[in-house]
């Protein structure tokens, strides 16, 4: 197994007692981080040595929701009349754009976006895929993608009924299946839905028996807009928290993304049922939507992790969104500063211990070697006490030197090193204006 050594950083441990150390080291054997610490020169010999120049460490960052399938919106105008709300974008862009991937496009579109994550420090994401005309082993062509770059995955189908009732059960039973069924840690499966309001009585008691049987979680858009909550009271006559409870759906292992319109009974139903909530400020900005309650779900003790959402594959700027946001929202310029953070940290770590089977998210002996060196150089001290403000309004705008993941060197000096990114971005740009036209 290859060793790594990487030296004299500024370590930013994570670790149960929130250890920082100058002029740090890390000794990484295979993809595991086997020992921490100010350990004398000659200690370990490994067969590659990283001097971080005293820049500063910590682990890999995690997306809790991402739509790698998105990455080529950007810049595109979706014919036909601007839309006036969330379910008219959804059905004028989203639910256009996905069905007009075919399988090289699931593939590039998941490579770029993991690219673009490596380089932005991210290390493990948790995704939510769609592309109805070829979703048959879809999950297989994005967990080549993943492979490709390096990063870990968990990985889902979002079944819903907007086109083919049910479609996309299939897929994620076979994939959840593939991963348990494959010794390699590196990619786990979720089932995912959609959301209440694109999915009928029938598909939901077939996703449910499958999904429950498999018990691996259910990854679903969750009162993200009014339309949801409004659908489903209209043809249903329940909450949205209680329908998801009619089906057995809420779970430790189960994610809801957004939660904009819970109240107090979906909060304490997500506490009680020890269920996950991811938030995407930026994606609920964009979509001209209101503000989740993050700061009531953590205090009625609810794990809340944030995800980018498909608006990038940034996640400190998304946890500064989120502090904006829930700054702007309250007028109280004393809430969500800590908050934000140990979400993106903390948090998101937590999610993935509940869905992967190695810890990470932290800079200790025993974790996935998941490690990034930032180009930051701090001008104030830098200590337990004054981190957030440095990750907020320092790292937030400071570029990743280097990306380690599962013990792998994928980015130095802010480049990919073993992937041609100028000819993957070629090949991109000759592929997105045939899916552009194949949207009418
Ligand atoms: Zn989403």
């Amino acid at each position: 197994m290859s060793s790594l050594l990487i030296t004299n950083g500024h370590l930013v441990t994570l670790d149960k007692e929130d250890r920082f150390i100058q002029g740090g080291s890390i000794y990484v054997v295979g993809d595991q981080i086997m020992d921490i610490g100010d350990f004398a020169p000659g200690t370990y010999q490994a067969d590659r040595t990283i001097d971080a120049h005293g820049k500063l460490v910590m682990p890999g960052l995690i997306n809790a929701h991402h739509h790698l399938y998105s990455t080529f919106a950007r810049g595109f105008t979706p014919p036909g009349p601007p839309a006036t709300n969330f379910e008219e974008n959804l059905r004028n862009l989203w639910w256009k754009l996905d069905a007009a991937l075919d399988t090289d496009d699931v593939y590039f579109s998941a490579l770029l976006a993991i690219m673009h994550a490596a380089r932005a420090g991210c290390t493990t994401i948790i995704d939510h895929h769609a592309s109805p005309s070829c979703w048959e082993g879809s999950l297989d062509q994005v967990e080549r993608a993943f492979r490709d770059v390096g990063l870990s995955g968990c990985l889902c189908y979002e079944v819903s009924d907007r086109n083919v009732a049910g479609e996309g059960i299939e897929e994620n039973e076979r994939y959840i299946r593939k991963c348990r069924d494959s010794d390699d840690k590196q990619m786990a499966g979720m089932f995912g839905l959609h959301a209440l309001m694109t999915l009928g009585t029938r598909t939901l008691d077939r996703c449910a028996d499958i999904g429950n049987a498999l018990d691996a979680g259910f990854h679903v858009h969750a009162a993200e807009d009014e339309i949801d909550v409004k659908i489903t009271m209209d043809r249903y006559g329940r909450r949205i928290m209680d329908r998801f409870l009619d089906f057995a759906i809420p779970g430790p292992k189960t994610i809801f993304v957004h939660g904009v319109h819970f109240g107090r009974r979906e909060l304490d139903l997500l506490h009680s049922t020890d269920s996950m909530l991811v938030n995407a400020p930026e994606s609920n900005m964009n979509n001209g939507l209101s503000v989740a309650p993050i700061l009531d779900m953590l205090k009625h003790g609810v794990t809340v992790g944030v995800g980018t959402d498909g608006m990038s594959s940034h996640l400190i700027s998304q946890a500064r969104a989120m502090y904006l946001h829930q700054r702007t929202y309250h007028r109280d310029p004393t809430v969500a500063f800590s908050e934000a953070c140990e979400i993106l940290l903390k948090n998101n770590r937590s999610i993935c211990d509940r869905l992967f089977e190695e810890p990470r998210g932290v800079l200790a002996g025993g974790h996935l070697a998941d490690i990034i060196v930032s180009d930051y150089v701090p001008f104030t001290p830098l200590n337990a006490e004054t981190f957030y403000g440095h990750l907020l309004f320092g790292l937030s705008f400071a570029r990743v030197h280097t990306t380690i993941a599962r013990g792998r060197v994928i980015v130095e000096d802010g480049q990919l090193v073993h992937l041609d990114e100028d000819e993957i971005r070629a090949r991109c740009a000759e592929r997105v204006p045939r899916i552009w036209n194949r949207i009418k």
